[in-house]
């Protein structure tokens, strides 16, 4: 199989913009959990770079659980997605949600991400595979990690070698986190295969006050970059915002990050 480390066995590589992902090169992921309108993505975009993100996120397609909650800017966030990209030189991570808007987020997005909800959208995964556009496929909620590698594999054999795999937890019976972080998928991902893997601590534990511990944990773990949300005035934000880490503990987080990566 493509994705497997007997098909190759060197660490691969993803280029996303400029930005090195794997053998060695960390993707400091970190932006809003939405696009909301410039201002909040100007002023999270300034945070981050400062910190030392180097990859900007931002939904404008969100799955929102109800129907009611906000459900993104759709085209017009990926605008601003874009400018607010350009203006801090970072490359742009967005998700998309259905075949249909492939064309569209290709255009003004970096990177693809296909969430959790959508790892086993076999048409969205074929779609992306079609593309040469890196995709950051999220581990699905119920998914286990030889399901999350066959969702690779579609991307895979489509034709687009650009995957990295992404585990933001699990669905369990433990309710005080958000999701049961499943911080053994790096090293299991890794004997399995040679694609890069990243984790999502924000989704994982849905809490600010475990998402530093678990950055520096996947770190240690062999992950190959972390992905955190970030936001302004968390308590204002349109989704996600009780998990959204508030700028000056991202700094504090990233700070530590990179003290970590000298250590080890
Ligand atoms: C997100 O990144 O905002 C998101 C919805 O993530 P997940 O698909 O992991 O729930
Ligand atoms: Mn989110």
């Amino acid at each position: 199989k493509l994705a497997s480390r007997e098909f190759r066995k060197d660490d691969s590589v993803v280029y996303v913009g400029k930005v090195r992902i794997g053998g060695g090169s960390l993707a400091m992921i970190a932006g809003p959990c939405a696009v909301e309108n410039y201002e909040v993505m100007d002023t999270v975009a300034k945070y981050v770079k400062a910190g030392g993100a180097n990859i900007l996120r931002g939904g404008a397609f969100k799955p929102r659980t109800s129907p009611y909650a906000f459900q993104g800017m759709g085209e017009d966030g990926l605008k601003i997605l874009k400018d607010v990209g350009q203006k801090y030189d970072m490359p742009v991570v967005t998700e998309v949600m259905d075949p249909r808007q492939v064309d569209l987020v290709c255009r003004y997005a970096d990177m693809l991400q296909l969430g959790a909800r959508n790892m086993q959208n076999f048409d969205l995964l074929k779609e992306c595979g079609r593309t040469q556009t890196p995709v950051l496929l999220k581990r699905g909620m119920s998914a286990t990690v030889k399901d999350l590698l066959m969702s690779a594999e579609y991307i895979l054999a489509e034709g687009n070698k650009n995957v990295v795999l992404c585990e933001r937890g699990v669905r369990s019976f433990e309710d005080s986190t958000r999701n049961m972080l499943d911080m053994s998928a790096v090293p299991n991902v890794k004997g399995q295969s040679h694609l890069p893997i990243i984790v999502d601590p924000s989704h994982a534990t849905g809490r600010p006050d475990l998402i530093p511990s678990m950055c520096r944990a996947s770190v240690a773990a062999g992950a190959d970059g972390v992905h955190v949300e970030v936001h302004n005035c968390p308590e204002k934000a349109l989704s996600d915002g009780p998990q959204a880490l508030p700028p000056h503990q991202f700094l504090a987080l990233m700070g530590d990050l990179r003290r970590l990566g000298d250590a080890l």
